[in-house]
């Protein structure tokens, strides 16, 4: 699939992967990954809390990324995001 340009949400951490405005709140990521995407209430959407400290959560992360529904986990360089929002 070929991924869309799409905001990336102003709550992610800095650092390699972010959360866009494509999120749809459905949880998989925090359920993949807890210790690295967390929810943000007033926006209904998940954004990276931390970025990964080692090779597991890294490939939680990757995994998450892999199996998001809307494609909105992204790697900073692979695809610019739109200004930040
Ligand atoms: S898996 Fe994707 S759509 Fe679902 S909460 Fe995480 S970033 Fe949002």
């Amino acid at each position: 699939m070929e991924a869309v340009e799409s905001k990336k949400l102003p709550y992610n951490v800095p650092g390699k992967y972010y959360t866009t405005e494509l999120c749809d709140g459905c949880a998989y990521c925090a359920a993949v990954a807890p210790e690295n995407f967390d929810f943000e209430k007033s926006s209904n959407t998940y954004f990276v809390v931390r970025q990964p400290r080692g090779m597991e959560e890294e490939e939680f992360i990757q995994e998450a990324m892999d199996d998001c529904p809307v494609d909105a986990i992204r790697v900073c360089g692979e695809l610019q995001p739109l200004a930040e929002a």
